[in-house]
């Protein structure tokens, strides 16, 4: 059977002389393994262009082997991000994360729109790397059913008391006051604007999640905390992560 469908290449198996195995994610489809080989419509030069990041129009013939490339027209390689090392290993980052939490055998449009947004705004430099990392990796688990719950504390119920508490290994809000009476031993005792910022990034319209702004040191945390919250459901290294982190000086 031969089906036509979008995809941006999110992982690159192996790669033998004329031949790639890869994982594209698809707005249909989900995550879909394909093999790359050099025949037909696929000459050198396009078999060489397919790589991770690269968004195509893909036709695809889905056979007894698992399905196969019968031609790619680039839509967006986001080429100028490999000029920043940077943002390069952010971007491989932002591949890997989604190849590891996108729900298999699903629809997957949302999670590649955001996918897509995230690596437009990176490659126009919009915004800082770590703004688009932390709204970017929370709006990622919020659309793989991690979504944490930050309507009101999950005792009392109130929407905001005087201090407010994350517990990230559980996903959900505490006052102080419930606290008191709850202890969880993980929780991270939250500042107003990061937990406006967090709502606004799992609430929001998919369309409006970039649109706020947060100082600095406000960033700062909750860049940290997003990213804790992260590994708690990866339960890995990240190999793309840490090389990030290594052209930012930050360690986890
Ligand atoms: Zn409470």
């Amino acid at each position: 059977m031969h089906f036509k469908t979008t995809g941006i290449v999110l992982k690159q198996r192996s790669c033998l002389n004329e031949q790639k195995y890869m994982t594209l994610l698809t707005p249909e489809k989900g995550l879909l393994d394909a093999r790359v080989r050099v025949f037909g419509q696929v000459n050198k030069s396009v078999f060489r262009n397919i790589n991770v990041l690269g968004y195509y129009h893909f036709n695809i013939f889905d056979g007894r082997y698992g399905c196969v490339v019968d031609s790619a027209e680039a839509i967006e390689q986001f080429f100028d991000l490999r000029y920043d090392p940077e943002k390069l290993a952010l971007a491989q980052y932002f591949c890997e994360l989604t190849y590891l939490l996108v729900p298999s055998k699903q629809r997957a449009s949302r999670h590649l729109n955001l996918l897509l947004n995230s690596l437009w705004l990176l490659q126009k430099g919009c915004y800082e790397n770590k703004f688009i990392k932390c709204v970017f990796e929370l709006r990622l688990l919020s659309l793989s059913g991690y979504m944490p719950n930050l309507v009101c504390c999950k005792v009392c119920c109130n929407y905001e008391k005087e201090q407010m508490f994350y517990v990230p290994s559980q996903g959900f809000l505490i006052c102080s006051d419930c606290l008191r009476f709850n202890q969880y031993g993980s929780e991270v005792k939250l500042t107003k604007p990061v937990l406006h910022a967090m709502r606004y990034i799992i609430y929001k319209d998919d369309k409006d999640i970039f649109k706020f702004k947060l100082e600095a040191s406000q960033l700062d945390f909750l860049s940290k905390l997003v990213e804790k919250s992260v590994m708690i459901y990866v339960e890995k290294e990240l190999v793309t992560l840490k090389i990030y982190h290594q052209f930012t000086g930050e360690f986890g």
